[in-house]
């Protein structure tokens, strides 16, 4: 579909998932998979010939801020409702710490193992420039096991808590209903906000780059040669997103 817009400016391209065949889905915590590639992920579980495989990283116990040993299994169960909403019943957890997640080899080996068993080809992983620390220190951690497991040959970064400098966007105007439904699932990540009206405004303002009256999830796509380039744009993008990280911390 060419958009007006498309002759004026430099847009996204369109994401083909045609090559996805064994994807792996890093989220960290409840709710990650459904607000940064809900859509994706309901439309690729429509091909029978698809394996997903989710990962929870973190439990999901509401962080050190307002813990509450109930939380996680809750939340645990909502997200496996969330997924079966979408048609994904593949779900793995690595019950990290919520809120304060930390980064060490023990992760990373961890989760070197969980890609070395499922070898996924195709990997979606939370943006590397995140306002959460979670999900910034996620996004590093699984893009450094990634380079060690050779099966992987395109990395997929979602947005959530911030927005990216996208190069693709998906349509997922026939599955929008599907992804609303499936967020509805996280009954306890809506007490603390709505996330469906968010979501709903981020993916209606991705749809404006497809035309009128469409939703799309945005993404940074990566293939290996781009990934395992240290002198990548993107490389030079995280360091721009870790300096402006150090800046608003700075302000607290
Ligand atoms: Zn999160």
């Amino acid at each position: 579909m060419v958009n007006a817009l498309a002759t004026e400016t430099s847009l996204p391209m369109m994401l083909n998932l045609a090559p996805a065949k064994r994807v792996m889905v890093f989220a960290p915590h409840p709710d990650d998979e459904c607000i940064g590639c809900g859509g994706a992920l309901a439309l690729l579980a429509q091909n029978p010939e698809v394996q997903i495989s989710v990962v929870l990283v973190t439990n999901g116990d509401g962080g050190e801020h307002s813990p509450d040993v109930n939380m996680g299994p809750r939340r645990l169960l909502e997200m496996q409702a969330a997924l079966k909403v979408l048609g994904v019943s593949e779900l793995k957890t690595m019950d990290r710490l919520d809120g304060r997640f930390e980064l060490d080899d023990q992760f990373e080996t961890e989760a070197q193992q969980l890609l070395q068993a499922f070898q996924p080809n195709w990997v979606f992983l939370p943006g590397p420039m995140d306002y959460h620390k979670d999900h910034l220190l996620v996004s590093k951690g699984v893009e450094s096991a990634c380079k060690l497991v050779g099966s992987v040959k395109q990395l997929v970064y979602f947005e959530t808590w911030t927005p990216l400098p996208a190069t693709h966007v998906l349509d997922i105007t026939s599955v929008m209903d599907l992804k609303c439904r499936a967020l509805q699932a996280h009954h306890s990540a809506l007490k603390y906000g709505d996330y469906e009206r968010g979501v709903k405004g981020l993916n209606a303002y991705r749809g404006l780059y497809l035309g009128f009256d469409r939703f799309a999830e945005a993404f940074v796509v990566q293939t290996r040669a781009e990934f395992e380039n240290p002198s990548s744009w993107l490389t030079q993008l995280k360091g721009l997103g870790l300096s402006l990280k150090s800046r608003l911390g700075a302000r607290t």
